[in-house]
C-alpha cells in the first residue's frame, strides 16, 4: 500500500531563482495549542519537518519543556506560555487545538479547569480562527461515545455519556467543544476539522498517568509485577503516535467539505494479557503478572471504526503494536535511567 502523495513544502534555496522557490508560498504559520504535550510535541516536530512556521502555545499543566527541547533551537519554532482559557491574539494560517489534559488522573485533578480548557479554550481558538479566516482542527476523543452501547463506534453514534459524573468534565467538555466547532462552521462559515482520537501511545507519553501502556512498560523495566486489572481479557486498540499524526495532517489538508467528525485510531484489538506478554517479551523482563480489581465502568472492549478515515483520507495505521512498542520502550528506558 502506498500513501497518497502530499504537497511538500521544503524551505527554498535562497540562491535559487527557479520555480522551486515558489514552494516557499506553501509555508504556513501554524499554531499548535497543547504543543508541549505528548501528541502536540510530535505534531510540532512533523510540521517543522514539512517546512512550516510553528507556534506552540502551552501552559505546561501536563506538557513539559523536555518534550520540545529538541525544537527550541529551530528558528521556525516559537514557544509561548499561555492558557487557552484566556484570549489569544496572533496571526496564523492554521490552528491545531490540542490543549487539554487527557488522562483521568490529570483531567480530574482540577475538573472545573478541564471544562474551561475545552469550552473557553475552544471559544477563544474559534474566535481567533474566525478573525483570521484560518482553518482550525480540534482534537476530540473517543470518550465522546462515553460507555458505548454499540461496537465498534461509527461517527454517527451519538454516545452514552453521564453528564454529571467524575469523567464528565472531560467527556462533556469535549462534546461541547464539538458543538462549538460545528456552530462556528454553520453560523460563521469557518473551516473546521474534527478528529475523534482513540487510545494512542508512543515516546513522550506520560510515565505516571496510570494508562495501561505506560504502566506495563515501567513495571516491566523495573522488574515490578505487571498489574492486570480484572482477568485481563478486556480489549483495547492502540494507535502508534506517528500514524495518528499522519491522520491529523491528512484531515487538515482534506477538502473543506470534510469537517468530520472522523475517527482516528488503530482497529487492531488486543487483550490486556496479550499486551502484558508482548511488553514482557520485548523488554526481556521477568516481571510476574498479577491481578488487581477491575475499576468500575471499565469498558470490556474499545475499537475504532475507521471506515470513514479509510475512504475519505485514504488513511489507516501502518505501525504494528510490536513495532510501535519498541521506540516507546526505548523512551521509557532512557527516562528511567535519567531518574
Ligand atoms: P497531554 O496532556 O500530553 O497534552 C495536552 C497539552 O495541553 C499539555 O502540554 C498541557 O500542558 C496543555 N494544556 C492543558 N490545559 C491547557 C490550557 N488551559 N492552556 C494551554 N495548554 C494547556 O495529552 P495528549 O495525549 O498529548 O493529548 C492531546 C489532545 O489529544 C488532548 O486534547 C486530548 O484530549 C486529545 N486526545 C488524546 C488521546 C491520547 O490517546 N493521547 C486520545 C483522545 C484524545
Ligand atoms: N478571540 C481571541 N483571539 C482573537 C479573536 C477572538 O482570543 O483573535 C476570543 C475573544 O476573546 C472572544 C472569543 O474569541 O471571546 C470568541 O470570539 P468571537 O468573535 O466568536 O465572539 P465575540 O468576540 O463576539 O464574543
Ligand atoms: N489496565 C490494566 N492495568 C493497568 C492499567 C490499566 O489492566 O495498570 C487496564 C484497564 O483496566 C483498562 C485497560 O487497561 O481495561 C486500558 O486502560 P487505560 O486507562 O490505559 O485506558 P482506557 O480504559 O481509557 O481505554
Amino acid at each position: 500500500e502506498t500513501k497518497t502523495p502530499r504537497a511538500t513544502c521544503r524551505r527554498p534555496d535562497p540562491d535559487s531563482t527557479d520555480l522551486a522557490s515558489m514552494t516557499y508560498s506553501l509555508r504556513k504559520r501554524i499554531l499548535v495549542t497543547g504543543g508541549a504535550g505528548f501528541l502536540g510535541s510530535h505534531l510540532c516536530q512533523r510540521l517543522l519537518a514539512e517546512g512550516h512556521d510553528v507556534i506552540c502555545v502551552d501552559n505546561f499543566f501536563t506538557g513539559t519543556k523536555d518534550n520540545i527541547a529538541q525544537l527550541l533551537d529551530n528558528p521556525y519554532f516559537e514557544l509561548m506560555r499561555h492558557d487557552v482559557t484566556f484570549p489569544l491574539y496572533l496571526e496564523v494560517d492554521e490552528i491545531y487545538n490540542l490543549a487539554c489534559p487527557a488522562s483521568p488522573i490529570h483531567y480530574q485533578f482540577d475538573p472545573v479547569q478541564t471544562t474551561k480548557t475545552s469550552v473557553h479554550g475552544a471559544i477563544n481558538m474559534l474566535g481567533l480562527a474566525k478573525r483570521l479566516k484560518a482553518k482550525i482542527f480540534q482534537a476530540s476523543t473517543s470518550e465522546v461515545y462515553g460507555d458505548p452501547t454499540i461496537h465498534p463506534q461509527p461517527e454517527s453514534y451519538w454516545g452514552n455519556v453521564n453528564p454529571n459524573g467524575p469523567r464528565s468534565c472531560y467527556d462533556e467538555g469535549k462534546r461541547c467543544a464539538e458543538t462549538l466547532f460545528f456552530d462556528y462552521r454553520r453560523q460563521h462559515g469557518l473551516r473546521v476539522k474534527l478528529a475523534r482520537i482513540f487510545n494512542t501511545y508512543g515516546p513522550r507519553m506520560h510515565p505516571n498517568d496510570g494508562r495501561v501502556v505506560s504502566n506495563f512498560i515501567v513495571q516491566a523495566l523495573r522488574g515490578e509485577p505487571i498489574t492486570l486489572y480484572g482477568n485481563g481479557t478486556q480489549t483495547r486498540s492502540f494507535c502508534y503516535v506517528d500514524d495518528l499524526i499522519e491522520g491529523f495532517i491528512r484531515l487538515m489538508d482534506s477538502p473543506d467539505a470534510l469537517a468530520g467528525p472522523i475517527n482516528l485510531g488503530n482497529p487492531g484489538e488486543f487483550t490486556m494479557i496479550e499486551l502484558a506478554e508482548t511488553i514482557r517479551d520485548l523488554t526481556g523482563s521477568q516481571s510476574p503478572l498479577v491481578h488487581e480489581a477491575l475499576p468500575t465502568d471499565d469498558p470490556r472492549q474499545r475499537q475504532p471504526d475507521i471506515a470513514l478515515a479509510r475512504s475519505a483520507l485514504d488513511w489507516e495505521p501502518r505501525v504494528a503494536l510490536r513495532e510501535g512498542l519498541k521506540p516507546t520502550i526505548d523512551y521509557f528506558e532512557q527516562l528511567l535511567r535519567l531518574g
